[in-house]
């Protein structure tokens, strides 16, 4: 199986050079599992940054992208198409929102809340634009979303930024009141800050926030890009706080690995009128049938309570490596978890991991002092215990 004593350096000069990339190439993929070039295989903990919520390759979204492919690819925006609405209905059924517009990119669904927000303000606000957004947050990598961002150093890359996002900090409403000016028109956040860390926003806090918005005026945007669709063992991660805000962003899992996201609102704020918000792919009937096959699978009778479980399964793993290396714990909501290594290893303990044999295992570092964990959301416990068995060794390594 393992010809790792032949390791061609790939040749990919063609490719643009926009991340270090090591030198495998990816080949196939099922469920947990990814295979490279020489046959060695890799228990993914990553799942292409959480985006292919049902594992590689899942039988449904195969089987929903082959029928949709053989009778209808896209009509073009300018038609319905019965994807588009079954998979409308199913997102607005099961939140409470009332409309959906169909995007490729978490990146695109932000950029329409964003112009959402501020065609609302210049409708009810008298021109009202700013969005109140959180230190360490992301919300993608067009200039408007960087610009929302509250990203390290993301103030000056390709500056100027778009202006309009003043920065208060999660968990900490009085920073959000400092914010205000007659010229808010709204405040942004995630549920659980995914790529700052895996933060989640505290209980008191977002039912506070809500409160506050609503007495300002003031529109509340979620962006589950990353932790919404099951992330958290919710359906959407809102729901754990017993709110309702009034823009939703979806990207990520709702695609289950293919290019598809949503932006969705209620009927008071659904504002664009036609001309204002559009795009080439938007609601094609290919993408929204793979929707409807991983909204569907989420919904199965014991699906979201078996990622509460395995979350806490997973939990209770990483404590024990917490105890046995002395670490400083772990974090996270559902199977969005983060291990809180207490020193910068974290880097170091990703390329073991992935050189790891026979096995890798992939897994990710936002912070040099913090490992994320995304696996499919149909992991198993057997495979929750290899990745900590495998990470047992490696923290023995490094310690
Ligand atoms: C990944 C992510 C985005 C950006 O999504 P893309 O599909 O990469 O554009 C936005 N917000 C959050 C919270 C994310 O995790």
């Amino acid at each position: 199986m393992n010809q790792l004593s032949d390791p061609r350096p790939v040749d990919a000069h063609s490719v643009m050079h926009i991340t270090k990339r090591p030198d495998i190439i990816m080949m196939e993929g099922n469920g947990s599992w990814l295979v490279d070039q020489n046959g060695k295989r890799y228990l993914d903990f990553l799942q292409g940054w959480a985006v292919n919520c049902l594992g590689h390759c899942n039988p449904g979204i195969v089987s929903a992208l082959n029928k949709q492919a053989k009778k209808l690819i896209n009509p073009s925006p300018a038609f319905y198409n019965e994807p588009m609405i079954r998979l409308s209905d199913l997102l607005t059924n099961h939140s409470c929102f009332d409309k959906v517009f169909f995007a490729n990119s978490g990146a695109e669904a932000n950029e329409g809340a964003i112009k959402l927000a501020r065609k609302w303000g210049q409708l009810h606000k008298d021109g009202a634009y700013e969005i109140i957004t959180f230190d360490h947050s992301f919300h993608g990598r067009t200039l408007a979303t960087m610009s929302a961002s509250g990203k390290p150093g993301w103030d000056t890359l390709f500056a100027p930024q778009v202006p309009g996002f003043p920065k208060a900090d999660l968990n900490d409403i009085e920073s959000v009141k400092r914010c205000i000016t007659d010229k808010t028109v709204a405040v942004m956040l995630e549920p659980v800050q995914g790529e700052g860390g895996v933060i989640p926003a505290d209980d008191a806090f977002m039912k506070e926030l809500r409160q506050l918005t609503k007495e300002r005026n003031l529109l509340l945007i979620v962006d589950e890009v990353q932790a919404g669709f099951g992330r958290t063992g919710k359906l959407f991660a809102y729901q754990h706080f017993g709110i309702e805000p009034d823009i939703m962003t979806l990207g990520k899992g709702i695609g289950g690995g293919v290019p598809l996201a949503a932006l969705l609102c209620t009927d008071a704020v659904a504002c664009f009128v036609p001309g204002d918000q559009g795009g080439t792919y938007n609601g094609n009937a290919l993408m929204t049938a793979v929707g409807i096959s991983v909204i569907e699978q989420l919904l199965a009778p014991g699906f979201l309570a078996s990622v509460i479980q395995k979350g806490e399964f997973l939990q209770d793993e990483l404590l024990k490596l917490c105890s046995e290396f002395g670490l400083q714990g772990e974090r996270g909501k559902g199977l969005l978890r983060a291990l809180m290594l207490g020193r910068e290893i974290g880097p170091s303990l990703v390329e073991l991991a992935r050189e790891h044999e026979p096995q890798g295992l992939l897994i990710n570092s936002p912070r040099p002092d913090l490992l994320r964990f995304m696996p499919a959301l149909n992991v198993t416990e057997d495979e929750i215990l290899t990745m900590c068995a495998t990470l047992r060794v490696l923290l023995k390594k490094l310690s």
